[in-house]
């Protein structure tokens, strides 16, 4: 048995992540983590009580429950601080929480050498959403003029979201660095053409009524293509956070993205 401390318990994704762990016969749940810190969290997921109550002070619960794997979704403001003290208390990090820089993702690696413990990071732990990256690195090879439109519920604090970043990155890798439209465009309101990662112009909709969705737009000569991916429920994130939990031991130092853990 695998044993999970789950931080943001009490938050959306904590909550579907608190029954998924409860849910899957490796994994143990051994305590819960949230700045909300009261209540048992059988009962703030809509259940019965299981003797599990919920604690503020993450440093505290890792000493007593003794964690193997710590489920971080909580904020962009807190993740980077969860994750080193769970990586100096020998704890395995998988990380749903978007907003991460590229700074902080590089301290977490060598905190995770020095201290000889694995590290998950996944910017979306949806297959589909894994798939539409992996398919839009390829088609950016051929159709290498693209732009990215994510939509989002209206609590999301970060933009753009961890899933555009990182697909901007992925067609960054397979596409020389260019501008895209017309060289002499003129944005008559600031941040009307996007975001601009290496050419590549992503745009951010924040909206009630939107889980997490992402278009990847490619532009050819007469024809466009449309790659989109949508979460309608956050049940579809659960099976990749489980499969993170049992397979973050097994690695070493920093992985990050979820395509890293799948087989053919
Ligand atoms: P949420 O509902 O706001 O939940 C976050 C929870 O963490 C809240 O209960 C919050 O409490 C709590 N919290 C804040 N600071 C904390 C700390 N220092 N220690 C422990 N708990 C803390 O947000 P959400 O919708 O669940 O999303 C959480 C994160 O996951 C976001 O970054 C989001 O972008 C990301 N996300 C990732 C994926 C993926 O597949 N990787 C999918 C969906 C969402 P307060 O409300 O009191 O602040």
């Amino acid at each position: 048995m695998i044993k999970v401390l789950v931080s943001g318990a009490c938050g959306r994704m904590g909550k579907s992540v608190v029954k998924a762990v409860l849910d899957a016969p490796e994994l143990q749940l051994v305590a819960a983590t949230d700045v909300c810190g009261e209540g048992d969290v059988g009962e703030i997921i809509g259940g019965k009580a299981i003797g599990i109550t919920v604690e503020k002070d993450l440093a505290v619960a890792i000493d007593n429950h003794q964690p193997d794997v710590m489920v971080d979704f909580t904020r962009p403001d807190a993740v980077f601080d969860n994750v080193c003290l769970a990586l100096k208390k020998k704890v395995a990090p998988v990380v749903g929480t978007t907003g991460l820089s590229d700074e902080q993702k590089a301290a977490i690696a060598k905190l995770s050498a020095e201290n000889d413990t694995p590290a998950f990071i996944a910017p979306n732990f949806a297959i589909g959403a894994v798939l539409m990256m992996l398919m839009s690195r390829q088609a950016a090879k051929y159709m290498p003029e693209v732009e990215i439109i994510e939509l989002h519920h209206d609590n999301k604090l970060d933009a753009p979201s961890g899933t555009a970043a990182q697909t901007a990155a992925m067609i960054a890798e397979v596409r020389p660095k260019h501008p895209q439209g017309h060289p002499d465009e003129k944005e008559k309101m600031t941040g009307a053409r996007g975001a601009d990662y290496e050419g590549i112009r992503i745009h951010s909709v924040r909206l009630p009524g939107y889980v997490a969705h992402q278009e990847v737009i490619f532009g050819g000569l007469g024809q466009t293509l449309t790659i989109r991916h949508d979460t309608t429920n956050r049940e579809s994130f659960m099976p990749g956070v489980v499969l993170a939990c049992q397979k973050v031991l097994g690695l070493k130092g920093l992985t990050v993205g979820l395509d890293k853990l799948l087989t053919d």
